[in-house]
């Protein structure tokens, strides 16, 4: 009878008292546990913050004695350590400055430089050091769609797009499509974005993945590759470049949404054949840009063109720009796509305000809208799995 005992003793009793002292030890500590977050809880409460917004006309050097009370010596230290960290940094207007205090001590202060970094400057025992660091977002990727009803930008608007978001958009299409005069109602864009999450508060949005715009009954996709540089670029699913020699358009809905808050029918219907050009509806003032890189050949007032400018883009390519109230730019000179040349105007033989827009091909004028203009280099290589990736990941979202 006593071997069962020693057993009944070795199956049930250890593992018993294993298992309470396991138990107490393990109540114990998330006790410590508890009480540790609680600690530091009550260290984390006794940092506070404090905003302060820059106004114009403000200097650091002012701000950081008269809003943080900091003396001279501190002040100058701040200066220099910032500069060695980030050397040119200029505040913003409109921006903010975070101060950080302990037990109402001031402990240093956090600034955004961009979008994507912001340099933390910390002061201690009279000792200041300052740091860039990465912006801690978390990223959550976002589908939206929308349809054309009233204006690209009020559609946009209406399905809860930013106005950066809308003007990327614009930008990714902006060599296929004429988003100021040729958006058709109906017209529909399906997107996926990167929305920025910065301490659980949606701060803003990063960049377009996928997205596709159908206008007029045409669909046009573009996917975003980031190379080995981070320098981002968007192809079409076979790899081609969206980026083409010539913007569709000198009219940038970048630059002038604001006016428009409707859409319009395309402009030029039977008046292209009459006078080898098109003319753009747009007021007077309103932005020119060059559609590609090039150079100026024709800066000046020329006949019944009134104030006209030419540009030589290479290849074959030149295009002209006609009835300027405002010329930015001189003859010779070098420009790039979607640089400010002019602005509308109704000078020379015109009836009123508006864009004559020609583009020559090999010395032959040309419909700007129909004639197929050469692309960037397609992807490179070593970037189509990505491409591939992004399509497999997101195509099926854009319908
Ligand atoms: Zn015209």
């Amino acid at each position: 009878m006593r071997k069962p005992i020693f057993f009944i003793l070795l199956i049930v009793v250890i593992p018993l008292i294993v298992f309470l002292v396991w138990g107490s030890l393990k109540v114990a500590n998330s006790l410590k546990v508890k009480a540790q977050l609680r600690d530091q809880e009550v260290y984390q409460a006794r940092f506070t913050h404090k905003d302060y917004t820059i106004v114009k006309g403000d200097v650091i050097v002012a701000i950081l004695q008269k809003e943080a009370g900091l003396d001279y010596d501190t002040t100058t230290k701040i200066i220099n350590s910032i500069n060695k960290a980030q050397k040119g940094l200029q505040i913003k207007e409109g921006n903010k400055i975070n101060f950080i205090y302990f037990d109402g001590i001031f402990q240093g202060l956090s600034y955004d430089i961009n979008d994507e970094k912001f340099i933390k400057v910390s002061v201690e025992n009279g000792n200041v050091n300052s740091v860039v660091e990465n912006i801690p977002y978390e990223v959550e990727v976002v589908v939206n769609k929308g349809t054309i009803q009233s204006s690209f930008y009020a559609d946009g608007v209406s399905v809860g797009l930013t106005p950066r978001v809308i003007m990327e958009l614009a930008g990714v299409f902006a060599w296929d499509i004429d988003f100021v005069n040729s958006l058709y109602e109906g017209d529909n864009f399906y997107l996926v974005y990167e929305k920025l999450i910065r301490d659980g508060e949606a701060v803003g949005t990063r960049d377009i993945l996928a997205a596709r715009f159908t206008n007029d009954g045409t669909d046009y996709y573009a996917y975003r590759v980031v190379d080995e540089k981070g320098n981002i670029k968007y192809y079409a699913e076979n790899g081609d470049a969206k980026k083409r020699l010539l913007l569709k358009t000198p009219l940038n809905f970048k630059r002038i949404s604001s006016q428009f808050t409707r859409s319009r029918r395309h402009p030029v219907t039977g008046a292209w054949r009459a006078h080898k050009g098109i003319d753009l509806a747009a007021s007077t003032g309103t932005p020119v840009e060059s559609v590609g890189d090039g150079v100026v050949t024709y800066a000046g007032n020329n006949g019944g063109y009134g104030k006209f400018i030419k540009i030589n883009h290479g290849q074959g390519f030149a295009t002209a720009y006609a009835h300027l109230s405002k010329i930015y730019i001189k003859n010779g000179a070098r420009v790039t796509q979607g640089q400010l040349i002019g602005a509308v105007g109704t000078t020379g033989t015109s009836t009123g305000p508006h864009l004559h827009y020609e583009m020559h091909k090999n010395g032959v004028v040309v419909h700007p809208f129909n004639t197929e203009v050469p692309k960037d280099v397609p992807i490179p290589k070593d970037l189509k799995p990505q491409l591939a990736e992004t399509v497999a990941e997101y195509k099926e979202k854009l319908n």
